[in-house]
């Protein structure tokens, strides 16, 4: 008797376990869609980043070796040309800096504040920063504004005190070159700011104004910086084209710049050399020099034609 109505209560024990199993099952499923949702809120736009993937896998840009005609090579010393030789413009566009290639100690970059603002940045942002933020108000009616810019390294080190797990070490960091800008529109900052069309529209076309989205998604493994969309590095042209429409990060494409030899891309040549001797081909306008900080300088500029 008293076995059978162990039984009895077990059965109805396990009945009832079953009947809750459903309810248990939708409240579970229910907290992992909030949770989805949750996190879909303050994640980037994946649909938007899926598309720019797949897009990616099916755009490039020129970007071929080839040797100059002997006679059209001119020389000059790095001294010479980043003092401004042959019409040669000296800017720090490819001035590689990351945990491995940090700032040379006490580099004091030139820097200008931005229009009215107290904005502090290269001269070499001035004017395609101006261009992009009065394209974003005329397309989308936003406002683009800079949340940080140029960083002393005193300014850097406090950031990395105040976030050790995501900011650069002092010396490490971009934003000591003024050459970087972290940007927002109101209420859209972090990965938020990819659920703008202004973000989305600042990641997809940057490059036309010579900018690069520094640590692009999916690119941790070559930059060592996780998917930054609101971080842009400006490097000019030809190099923001190659390097976006390629895919390539700043590291990757300085793997591709072979010391030595020259590149063409569209209607300009490109070539990385050690010094302290440099080679060029005659070359019409746009002639340009920027140290790599790797000891040696990159060299670019528009073919005669
Ligand atoms: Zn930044």
């Amino acid at each position: 008797m008293k076995t059978t109505k162990s039984t009895k209560n077990t059965k109805n024990t396990s009945n009832k376990k079953r009947r809750w199993l459903p309810l248990f099952l939708c409240l579970f499923l229910l907290a992992a869609a909030g949770g989805v949702f949750a996190v879909s809120k303050v994640k980037p736009d994946w649909l938007y980043l899926a598309r720019q993937s797949v897009t990616g896998l099916f755009s490039s840009a020129e970007f071929e070796a080839f040797t100059p005609e002997a006679e059209t090579l001119q020389t000059a010393s790095a001294e010479e040309l980043t003092q401004g030789a042959y019409g040669c413009i000296y800017g720090t566009e490819l001035f590689l800096v990351n945990e491995d290639h940090p700032l040379p100690a006490g580099y004091t970059p030139s820097l200008i504040t931005y229009q009215d603002t107290e904005v502090s940045m290269s001269p070499l942002l001035e004017e395609p920063y101006r261009r992009l933020s009065e394209d974003i108000a005329a397309r989308f009616q936003d406002t683009l504004y800079i949340r940080s810019s140029y960083r002393s390294a005193e300014e850097q080190a406090a950031e990395k005190e105040e976030q050790p797990a995501v900011a650069a070490a002092s010396g490490a960091s971009e934003h000591e070159t003024g050459m970087a800008l972290d940007v927002y529109i109101p209420y859209y900052g972090g990965y938020g700011f990819l659920k703008t069309d202004a973000g989305q529209y600042v990641n997809s076309h940057c490059w036309e104004y010579g900018f690069i989205i520094r640590y692009p998604f999916l690119k941790t493994g070559s930059t060592g910086i996780p998917f930054e969309p609101w971080h842009l590095r400006y490097v000019g042209l030809p190099h923001a084209e190659i390097m976006e429409k390629n895919s390539w990060t700043l590291e990757e494409y300085f793997e591709r710049l072979v010391p030595g030899n020259f590149y063409r891309s569209g209607n300009y040549w490109i070539s990385r050399q050690e010094g302290p001797t440099l080679t060029w081909p005659a070359t019409e306008s746009d002639f340009h020099i920027s140290p790599d900080n790797q000891g040696g300088y990159v060299l670019w500029g528009t073919e005669q034609k």
